[in-house]
């Protein structure tokens, strides 16, 4: 057995923790990029004014919706012309991706889309990142312990990653009080999202021993937390279970990809207007179907079909669960949380050839625990309707 196990610098978790941030920035530099939303809840507001009253000098980059490649281009300039030392960001995976890129090309040459796998030249980043802290207000990406950027191109209507080991947050500050105001759609979306990413890599032909342990723990919060704090969004105990399974589920597919699921979201997040955790949730149900199905035809022995049993096992907390009662349990969930199939998005199956072409060669789709042909994809786009 070899594997490599690669994280955030340093990871601080528990409600309140987000008060350290003045202190712990000082340590990495005096002029910040601060990248937050452009809807700030109270909680941000406040964290703003204490790092205002600290010694550091800020350059405030509100952003809305998820990164593109020309938006990262202004935070650059932007960083630049104030000479920055050092970025953080305060918001959900969207926020957080935009502080990250920003992080990793300040001190490099060119543009964007140089550095981007798939669409760009792919150019590896010559300069180390700028010192970067991540204050996620989600709970469901975990891109404040991954070493890649989601960002989207017009132009080429996908979204892919930029990439590299050193793009790893120097912190993670996770304070699950800073998720209480979201909005119950984006609680339901980005939960999950964060389901998502503690099942994919479970069941990924990369996942390592300390991978699984991080899932099996993801999954188990989540069975217990997602629906209730949909229910009950001040309840801080499921408010913590979930921003942890965030931070989980992102230690986990960092080391260990993802799956079809997210080789799907990310072409699908670049051609329609969807929240990525409600793709996640369409997606999920019909992609664990295909895989079984196609790991039972194809590859019996493949270890990926006891894992979805033990992945049901964990969620719903009872031994004898099977992937199917799994599938059953994430199906109804969507129900409870109002998530539409991807149809209300604008999914057409004119569009359906392009999307399974683009997915086939994304990265995540490099974690799928067997290769899915281009008819079982198609198959998957369908139920996912
Ligand atoms: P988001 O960051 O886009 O935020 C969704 C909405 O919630 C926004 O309207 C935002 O203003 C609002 N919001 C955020 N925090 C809030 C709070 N505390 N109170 C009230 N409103 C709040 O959503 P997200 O799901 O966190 O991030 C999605 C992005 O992350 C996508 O671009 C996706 O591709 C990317 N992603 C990145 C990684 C990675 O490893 N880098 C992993 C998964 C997803």
């Amino acid at each position: 057995m070899q594997f490599e196990f690669a994280s955030a610098a340093r990871i601080i978790f528990g409600d309140g923790s987000a008060k350290e941030l003045p202190k712990l920035a000082l340590g990495y530099g005096s002029r910040a990029l601060l990248v937050t939303d452009s809807f700030q809840p109270d909680s941000v507001t406040s964290l703003i004014s204490a790092l205002r009253s600290a010694d550091a000098q800020l350059t405030h980059f509100p952003v809305s919706g998820e990164p593109t490649v020309e938006v990262i281009d202004q935070a650059k300039a932007v960083a630049l012309s104030a000479g920055c030392d050092l970025v953080i960001s305060i918001g959900g995976g969207s926020v957080i991706d935009t502080g990250k890129a920003s992080a990793a090309l300040i001190p490099n040459d060119g543009e964007t889309l140089d550095y981007l796998e798939v669409i760009g030249a792919g150019r590896k980043l010559a300069a180390a990142p700028l010192p970067f802290i991540a204050l996620p207000t989600t709970a469901g990406t975990g891109a404040e312990v991954t070493k890649n950027a989601v960002l989207g191109s017009k132009k080429h209507r996908v979204k892919v990653s930029l990439r590299d080991d050193r793009m790893l947050a120097d912190i993670a500050l996770v304070d699950p009080q800073l998720t209480h105001s979201v909005p119950a759609a984006v609680t339901a979306s980005t939960g999950m999202d964060a389901l998502t990413q503690a099942l994919e890599p479970f069941v990924s032909h990369l996942a390592n021993p300390l991978t699984d342990g991080l899932c099996a723990e993801g999954l188990r919060r989540a069975g217990r937390s997602l629906r209730k704090v949909y229910a009950e969004p001040d309840n801080a105990a499921a408010r913590n279970d979930m921003a942890l399974t965030s931070l989980l589920g992102g230690l986990a597919l960092a080391n260990a990809k993802l799956g079809a699921v997210h080789g799907f979201a990310g072409v699908l997040g670049g051609m329609y207007d969807a929240p990525h955790g409600a793709v996640c949730a369409a997606l999920l149900p019909p992609v664990m179907a295909a895989n079984i199905s196609a790991l039972n035809a194809r590859e019996p022995e493949n270890p990926a079909l006891k894992r979805y049993d033990y992945a049901a096992q964990f969620l719903l907390f009872d031994r004898a669960a099977s992937a199917q009662d799994a599938m059953d349990w994430i199906s109804e969930t969507s129900r409870i949380f109002d998530i539409p199939g991807l149809r209300a998005y604008g999914l057409r199956e004119d569009d359906f050839d392009e999307i399974v072409a683009k997915s086939s060669v994304s990265s995540s789709m490099k974690g799928n625990p067997i290769a899915l042909t281009a008819d079982e994809l198609t198959a998957i786009l369908r139920a996912a309707l």
